[in-house]
């Protein structure tokens, strides 16, 4: 069956703005106005206003070749999401840019709004604006997530204290595994367009690429146990980078256990069939998109039965530097590596 393909210059920008955005139906009573305006108005009610923008720009953030565009649509949303959770905060609205050449017709950028939708409507959130422009070459997203917190209540990166756990929320290193498998594939794929991909039994690893969740289930959590968290941010470039921020932007030290570091069985098994350590994977890999927070050690008993939170260290004297205790015993200085060491 041929799919069908409407040029977007049958609709111009207005129809296409229209198109896009027909079914919007308001979540929020904070949104007070939305699409169709010069602007956007939003009332959050004596909560204060958290604001986090990201750009995704085709070839560098992406591949089409394996992404689809439901998918794409809908972890751009996700990833902006997870910055306001970060905050300790509720996502309330989003705005979506986007750029794309004349190789898109309105069925693509309607599958790309299917998956923007879908996580709307999983989060909560008010589509309210956006804009849409043309590119010389390739598709280029840029999403602005806007939330609300209660006064004060936002919680920083510098703000961890001296002998605060330190916890991570899910598991690590699957989105970059996942990754890995679909560049192998694609590579397979480019040099032999015949052979069949092997994606069998990894539907986890690309899942959590392709399909990434917020940790909104946490943030409730916290909130109902009356957990403030000391310092918080989202897992978005690797454990090790993300912790070295911490330490660094609260003048302190880190230990970390290897052994405590939360990694899923389907990614150890990969890992090894790759050659790769687990451990490397959750350390430097990225996109995991999981939390990582201090808090004090008054507050353990109240997490320890969540299988979500995994206490994988602790805040020391600045003094004490940035260190990693390995299984087999040994220290090592953390490094942050960021995924990139990994990119062959
Ligand atoms: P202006 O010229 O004032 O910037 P636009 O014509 O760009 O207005 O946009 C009209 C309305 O449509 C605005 O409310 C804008 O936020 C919204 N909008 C534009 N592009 C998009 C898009 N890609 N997705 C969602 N809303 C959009
Ligand atoms: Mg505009």
């Amino acid at each position: 069956m041929e799919q069908e393909r409407t040029e977007i210059q049958d609709l111009g920008e207005f129809g296409l703005i229209d198109y896009l955005t027909r079914n919007i139906e308001i979540q929020n009573a904070s949104t007070v106005l939305g699409v169709g305006d010069d602007a956007a108005v939003i009332d959050h009610f004596g909560k204060q206003t958290v604001i986090s923008t990201d750009m995704l720009v085709e070839g560098i953030h992406f591949d089409l070749m394996y992404t689809p565009l439901k998918h794409l649509g809908y972890k751009s949303v996700v990833v902006n999401l997870s910055d306001i959770y970060a905050m300790n905060a509720t996502p309330t609205q989003i705005t979506i840019s986007i750029a794309f050449s004349n190789r898109f017709s309105l069925e693509a950028l309607n599958e790309f709004y299917e998956g923007v939708y879908a996580a709307c409507e999983k989060y909560g959130v008010d589509l309210v604006g956006g804009d849409t422009s043309n590119s010389q070459k390739g598709f280029i997203i840029s999403v602005t997530a806007i939330g609300e917190v209660t006064p004060d209540q936002f919680v920083k990166r510098s703000t961890a204290q001296k002998g605060d756990l330190l916890c991570v929320t899910g598991d690590l290193g699957a989105a970059y595994l996942g990754l890995t498998l679909l560049e192998r594939e694609k590579k397979i794929y480019l040099e032999s367009p015949d052979v069949k991909p092997d994606l069998e039994g990894q539907t986890y690893i690309i899942g959590r690429q392709l399909k990434p969740e917020a940790r909104k289930d946490i943030i409730e959590f916290l909130q109902q146990e009356e957990i403030i968290p000391t310092a918080m941010m989202d897992v978005s470039d690797g454990l090790s980078s993300e912790i070295l921020h911490i330490a660094k932007q609260s003048n302190l030290g880190v230990v970390l256990y290897e052994e405590k570091i939360p990694i899923a069985q389907e990614s150890k098994e990969i890992a090894m069939k790759f050659g790769l350590d687990p451990t490397a994977c959750a350390l430097s890999g990225g996109e995991d998109y999981e939390l990582l927070f201090t808090m004090k050690q008054q507050d353990y008993d109240k997490i320890v039965l969540n299988e979500q939170i995994s206490v994988i260290g602790y805040m020391a004297d600045i003094s004490e530097g940035a260190h990693i205790l390995t299984k087999g015993g040994n220290k090592f200085k953390l490094v942050a590596q960021g995924w990139n060491a990994f990119k062959q």
